[in-house]
């Protein structure tokens, strides 16, 4: 019986709740558990909705969601107690609660199980070897659209198993197809067995993942394995299993064989769901998940209801223009304001992908496919036609050329980043100065005057100079990404990444990184993995942003010989990369240790990108770049001009004194102690200290801190013939590294904090990435500079060295008892390699 067809009053326990996993969770958490009793206490006044006690506490449901509970009524538990008792022919009038529940926790112990798969996938095989019934095989799509029904019992439960026909997808474009979807919907099976031709996964798993789209329990028959092992083909799939959420079991139906195994899990799907799968989201790419999202607000928004299909699936089905499913949400829409976003977006992808959304999301579907397998199976024997992306994956993602052209690629971006970028930054740059002296000339001196040129115009001019630069990275960020290119570069960086930890998903964010960190830590959205998604926002301060490479280039080109400035410069970045991963190893370790759940990365086919989805995202990117210049980097610069402009200056000082005797000076005398060690004089101590707002400001802070005298000498002369007071110059080869490796590694940014506070909801998370960096700076700074002075460095580099082995060898043996005396329990016995 049904929930909704108990009358007021009455009592009934609940045997289960069907329908998909989004909805059973929510009623479940209503307090709608198994054995668990409900009274009716009243309907409203036209009859919806009926207002419920469970546990204890007064729930109202819309018959639409009771009709989905099943439960046992205390009629029914009497009829069950009055037959069971033979000869107690009359009738009882009283059964006890425990009666009831006794009776439902029986009735649960019944499984509606469908057959779910391609044409020939061994579906109709599998239900006659089990009903010992003589349905005929092999038969032909379209000639019998209906379902055929048996039930056996089978470890203390009673199972229902349903055929249904077979079909390639669940698109309502058939009429298998649309019969099959319904039987899903309104029959509600509690679990499903999607049976796979082992021999065509690549197909098969088409069905698959618009299966995991609808949020249904479900259990992967990998049928025909035999073939599979005659073929010699190597399958990992309990590692695809975990990385779609969904168990997976090879049968060999015409044989019985695996039988056992697969109802032994579709019980333990049924009974503990949440140990055994894990509702996985395909991701279709930031363009279509953005309309996913508001088309799922406007049906929200528009009153429908989400107890058949969920909110997200709706979304895409409306999005491909599914017309059951539209059907279906306009019955149940109060307005139908919902179409008309679903038009708009309909009409957005059209115009940046130049194809339909159903087209765009069977790529991506293909795409997760492709990713989950290359990961996962290795065919003995390459078999059938090549696509034009197989074959430049089978070059772009090879042992042999997968890393040379990556790193060809990156070379490239940098490169143009740089060269490209040249051109308009000095225009820029001329068009700041320019600026500054008209309005220097047309201005009478004074507070205000010295406030806009040199607070505003200066501060701000600094930093929009870069605005070329980042808008060329972030181009060719784009270039890659929707090119399908980047997404390979992820794949082959993936098994690196493992080693510090981390997936191939972070990777992508980490390059963005060197663009500028904000941008990138917001990119971080892409990794589901909460734990992975922290370290990468952890450690992405460590990439050296754009922002440092003024200070680099300034610091390397002055102190270093010409031959040696571009190894020096590109040793901070590997300096960087290095200390991230460290950082990444130790983050994952101390702080989240949680065991990885792996995930599908998906390889979605190459396509050219439209111009106008480039420009779209790339002025996106520098949209956000100028707000922070506007925001953060205008308050920062004002805020340091402030502190070098006051005390105000009495009398003719230079401008070198008035600064000297400024706050801003104070404060870095005061903590200039701090960084004594690491040889840095109170001028640098405060270029470090205004650094923190951008980066940037660092250079435009020494710029005024090293004004002399004598005018017309370079900052790069006015620098090298900086003095201490014992006659000794400031900067040295240790000096120079040691702030170099500073600004490299200490603090990020104010606005690289603010994102790390936004993304992961937490000032402390910010204030620990502050607080993590300056003291690995220090540390880091200290080592090099002290090494340096004390003439020690090659001692300390084979220290290092030798620590670093120690430390790996120890790691390896540790590793390699463990595994000698556990085997754990994925592996049963077998390669243990693979998941450890
Ligand atoms: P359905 O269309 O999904 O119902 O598939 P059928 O059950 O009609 O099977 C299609 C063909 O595959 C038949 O010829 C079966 O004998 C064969 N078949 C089914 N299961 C297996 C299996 O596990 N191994 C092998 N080798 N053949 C199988
Ligand atoms: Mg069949």
């Amino acid at each position: 019986m049904k929930l909704s067809e108990i009358e007021v009053g009455g009592k009934a326990v609940i045997v289960k709740v069907a329908g998909h996993g989004g909805f059973r969770r929510r009623i479940v958490e209503m307090g709608f558990v198994k054995g668990k009793v409900v009274k009716v206490l009243q309907r409203a006044p036209l009859g919806d909705p009926t207002e419920y006690e469970v546990m204890g506490y007064n729930v109202s449901l819309r018959n639409t969601e009771s009709s989905r509970i099943e439960v046992i009524s205390e009629e029914e538990a009497r009829q069950e107690a009055t037959r069971s008792k033979s000869g107690d022919t009359a009738d009882r009038i009283f059964v006890s609660e425990e009666e009831i529940q006794s009776v439902a926790l029986r009735r649960r112990r019944e499984i509606s199980v469908a057959l779910v798969g391609n044409p020939n996938a061994g579906k109709t095989s599998l239900f006659n070897v089990i009903s010992g019934m003589r349905e005929r095989v092999g038969n032909y799509s379209g000639v019998t659209v209906d379902a055929k029904e048996t039930q056996f019992d089978y470890a203390g439960y009673k199972i229902r198993l349903t055929d249904l026909p077979g079909t390639y997808s669940l698109s309502a474009y058939s009429p298998e197809e649309r019969y099959v979807r319904k039987q899903l919907v309104e029959e509600r099976p509690d679990v499903i067995i999607n049976v796979i031709d082992s021999g065509n996964i690549e197909r098969n798993m088409f069905l698959t993942t618009q299966l995991l789209d609808m949020n249904l329990r479900m259990v992967v028959a990998l049928n025909m394995f035999d073939e599979l092992e005659k073929r010699g083909d190597k399958f990992d799939y309990k590692s695809l299993g975990e990385m779609i959420g969904v168990p997976m079991i090879p049968t060999v139906s015409t044989q019985m064989k695996g039988i056992h195994e697969l109802f032994d899990t579709v019980i333990k799907v049924y009974e503990d769901e949440e140990k055994t799968v894990r509702h996985v989201h395909i991701n279709y790419g930031a363009e279509i998940e953005e309309k996913i999202v508001r088309i799922k607000s406007a049906l929200v928004d528009s009153g429908v209801t989400f107890e058949d299909y969920t909110a997200r699936y709706m979304a895409i089905r409306l999005l491909c223009r599914d017309s059951e499913v539209e059907q279906h949400a306009h019955e149940r829409a109060q307005n139908t304001e919902y179409e008309k976003v679903v038009t708009q977006c309909e009409e957005e992808v059209k115009a940046e992908f130049k194809d339909t959304p159903d087209n765009v999301i069977q790529d991506s579907k293909y795409g997760f496919i492709s990713g989950a397998l290359k990961e996962t199976y290795q065919e003995k024997e390459k078999r059938g036609g090549k696509t034009l992306t197989d074959k430049i994956d089978a070059v772009v993602t090879s042992k042999l050329w997968g890393y040379p052209i990556f790193l060809a690629a990156v070379y490239i971006m940098f490169q143009a980043t740089f060269i490209l970028g040249k051109y308009p930054m000095e225009g820029i740059s001329w068009l700041v100065e320019a600026l500054k002296d008209l309005i220097a000339s047309g201005m009478p001196e004074g507070m205000l005057r010295d406030l806009i040129c040199n607070g505003i115009i200066s501060g701000v001019g600094g930093v929009l100079v870069f605005l070329p630069n980042i808008l060329i990275l972030y181009f060719f960020i784009n270039l890659m990404e929707a090119s399908g290119y980047m997404a390979r570069a992820a794949f082959i960086m993936d098994k690196i990444m493992h080693h510090v930890g981390l997936h191939g998903r972070s990777f992508i964010p980490l390059i963005m990184g060197f663009g500028c960190n904000v941008p990138a830590i917001m990119a971080t959205r892409t990794i589901e993995n909460r734990n992975a998604r922290m370290v990468t926002i952890l450690i992405m301060p460590l990439m050296a942003c754009s922002a440092r490479l003024p200070i680099f280039l300034l610091m390397a080109g002055t102190f270093f010989a010409p031959q040696y400035a571009g190894t020096v410069l590109f040793m901070m970045y590997v300096i960087g990369v290095l200390l991230a991963g460290i950082m990444a190893k130790v983050f994952k370790k101390v702080l989240f240790s949680q065991e990885e759940i792996p995930f599908v990365m998906e390889l979605p086919p190459y396509r050219f990108p439209t111009f106008r989805m480039l420009m779209r995202d790339t002025w996106d990117k520098c949209e956000q770049y100028l707000k922070k210049i506007g925001t953060t980097i205008l308050v920062g610069a004002v805020v340091i001009w402030a502190l070098s402009y006051f005390p105000v200056s009495h009398g003719d000082m230079t401008p070198k004194q008035q600064l000297e005797q400024s706050y801003l000076a104070k404060i870095g005398k005061a903590v200039q102690p701090a960084v004594q060690p690491l040889g840095f004089d109170w001028k640098s101590t405060v270029a470090l200290i205004t650094g923190v707002t951008a980066k940037e400001i660092v250079v435009s802070t020494l710029g005024i801190l090293y004004d002399d005298d004598d005018q017309g000498q370079s900052l790069e002369w006015r620098m090298k013939s900086e003095l201490k007071p014992d006659g000794q110059p400031v900067w040295n080869i240790a000096s120079v590294l040691s702030f170099m490796l500073f600004v490299l590694i200490y603090v990020p940014c104010i606005a690289t904090l603010g994102s790390i506070r936004i993304e992961t909801k937490s000032w402390l998370w910010a204030l620990f990435a502050g607080l993590y960096t300056i003291v690995l700076a220090w540390i880091v700074s200290f080592v090099v500079y002290q090494s340096i002075m004390l003439g020690m460095w090659q001692e300390v580099a084979v220290a290092v060295i030798v620590l670093w082995a120690v430390m790996r060898i120890t790691q390896s043996a540790v590793k390699g008892l463990r595994r000698k005396n556990s085997q754990c329990a994925g592996c049963q016995g077998g390669d243990c390699s693979k998941c450890k």
